[in-house]
Formats: structure tokens, C-alpha cells, sequence
């Protein structure tokens, strides 16, 4: 069985900042992690390979510092890693970066599940895996929070939604986009951590990947940020004194002015 998880690198923490000029996330001088749903779309690789055997590989499209996180999954137990990084490929939204990835995962050749995780932490659509999907013309199933079985070519999963869970089933090949209630990533191992220190990663670029050339970046990317602000929030309190029952009442009464009950 062949494995491909996506992998996109982030900015740490929440301090997102975003170019007044160009509307695009600030990269520079900031410190990047991979995306933290990520880790268990890795772990979830990994644990599928040591239940069924195969090889797995890890995808990340992203500027030439990428190849950190690439690194990274390898040494938690990946077997391969790619980057795919063109100054072509800048200014992509959702669709030009899930067609992006689609043509990498092509080139990797004979893929019988894409693992990625249910969303990033700066963009947060959720829109890239349901998009690779869409492009190689496979079933996706998201929010997957167990993989019940793989037998036969099919694939049994339970996904998480709100209040309830689904089983689905279908065909291998696949996309599924992964909770982080399905598992618990691994620290790497030193063995893996030397091997990620040597692997050479290939590094793919638009001519690389063939495909048409006018869907990539910001000329294949219909999506126009019109305006981008940071919500104020104004925090404001009140402290309640007395005995408790006194207090309660005062919450209960204060909660419903302010229309909360
Ligand atoms: C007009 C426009 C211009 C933009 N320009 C830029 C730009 O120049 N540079 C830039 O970095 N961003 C840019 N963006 C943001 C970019 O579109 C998104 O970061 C990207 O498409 C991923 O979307 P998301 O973060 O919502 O991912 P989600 O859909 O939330 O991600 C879901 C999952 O898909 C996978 N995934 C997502 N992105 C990648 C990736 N790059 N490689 C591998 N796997 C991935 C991961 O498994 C992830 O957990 C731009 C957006 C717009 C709308």
C-alpha cells in the first residue's frame, strides 16, 4: 500500500499577521511549525504502514524553507518526502494548491490513500483535501476519527461530526482528511532523526510537474482577499460580591440582560 500525507508548514502560535498591501500571511522573521493537524495526518501514515505493510510518503507545497517540516515527519518514522516549491506556485488559493498537490501525488505514482488533516492553522478552509480529491477524481471522506479496517480494496472509517458519528466505506483509492481524536503522534526516534538528517529531498518544480502551467499560483487562483482585519475584542468586568446564592442570582440576572439566557 502506497500512503501520501500532505503536510503544510505554519506560522507558530495564533499571532497570524497578515500584508495590509498584498493581503497574504507575513512569513518572514516568523517562526514556522508544521501545521499541528498535520502531525496525527502523519502518525495516522505511519500506523497504517505498520498495520498493512507499503511505504509512505509526505507532499508539502511551500517556499524552499518547507523542507524543515519534510524533514520533521520523516524523522517521526515517514519513509520518502517531496517538495514541491516553483516561485510559479506563489499566491495560490485552495484550488491551485490542491491542483498543485494533485499533479505531485500523480507523479508519485500509484497512491492508494492521501492523508491530510482536517485544516491548517493560518488558513484554516479545510478546502485542500476535498480539492486533491476532486482533481485525481477519487472518493474523500473527512473529519475521519478511526480507520475501522482496509480489506478488498475498500476502506472502513468512522468520521466525527458534531453530535454523532458515521461509518463510511468505499473504494481504495482514497483521500481522507483526519481529527485529532484518531490518535496521538510519536516523538521521533534518534534512528529516524539521523535518517531524516541525510535523505536527500527532491524538490519538484511547475515544469516538473507538467500539467496546465496557467492553473498554478496566483494566475489559476480565482479567489480575491478584498480586505483582511483583525477582530477587536473588547474585554470588559464586572466583579460580584456576597454570599453565593447572592451571587448567583446577580449572574443569572446581569447573563440575562445581556441576552446570553
Ligand atoms: C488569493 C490568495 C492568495 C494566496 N497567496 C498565498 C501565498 O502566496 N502563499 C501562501 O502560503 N498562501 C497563500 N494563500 C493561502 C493559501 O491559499 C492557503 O494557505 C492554501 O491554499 C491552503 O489553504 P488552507 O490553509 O485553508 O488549508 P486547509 O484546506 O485548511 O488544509 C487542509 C489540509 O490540506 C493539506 N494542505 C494544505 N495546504 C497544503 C500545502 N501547501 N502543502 C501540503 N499540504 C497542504 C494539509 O494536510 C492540511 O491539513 C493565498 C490565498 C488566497 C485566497
Amino acid at each position: 500500500m502506497k500512503i501520501v500525507v500532505c503536510i503544510k508548514q505554519v506560522p507558530e502560535g495564533l499571532d497570524v499577521k497578515v500584508d495590509p498591501e498584498t493581503k497574504r500571511i507575513v512569513r518572514e522573521g516568523v517562526k514556522s511549525i508544521i501545521n499541528p493537524y498535520d502531525l496525527y495526518a502523519i502518525e495516522e501514515g505511519i500506523r497504517l504502514k505498520e498495520r498493512f505493510g507499503g511505504q509512505t510518503w509526505v507532499i508539502s507545497m511551500g517556499p524552499p524553507q518547507a523542507e524543515t517540516a519534510i524533514r520533521e515527519a520523516i524523522s517521526m518514522g515517514i519513509d520518502n518526502g517531496v517538495l514541491l516549491s516553483d516561485k510559479k506556485f506563489a499566491g495560490s488559493d485552495t484550488l491551485a494548491t490542491s491542483y498543485t498537490l494533485s499533479l505531485g501525488i500523480k507523479k508519485i505514482g500509484d497512491v492508494d490513500i492521501i492523508i491530510c488533516g482536517r485544516e491548517t492553522l493560518d488558513g484554516s478552509t479545510g478546502q485542500v483535501g476535498p480539492g486533491i480529491a476532486v482533481h485525481l477524481g477519487i472518493p474523500y471522506i473527512t473529519y475521519v476519527s478511526k480507520i475501522v479496517d482496509i480489506k478488498e480494496n475498500k476502506i472502513e472509517t468512522i468520521r466525527l461530526m458534531e453530535d454523532h458519528y458515521e461509518v463510511v466505506k468505499t473504494n481504495l483509492p482514497v483521500l481522507i482528511t483526519v481529527v485529532k481524536e484518531i490518535n496521538q503522534p510519536r516523538i521521533p526516534s534518534l534512528k529516524n532523526m539521523l535518517r531524516a538528517k541525510k535523505i536527500e529531498i527532491p524538490i519538484w518544480n511547475a515544469e516538473m510537474l507538467g500539467g496546465d502551467q496557467s492553473l498554478f499560483g496566483q494566475e489559476g487562483s480565482p479567489t480575491k482577499v478584498i480586505d483582511v482585519w483583525t477582530q477587536e475584542i473588547k474585554k470588559e468586568g464586572r466583579k460580584v460580591e456576597g454570599e453565593p446564592q447572592e451571587m448567583a442570582e446577580e449572574i443569572l440576572k446581569e447573563l440575562k440582560k445581556l441576552g446570553v439566557l
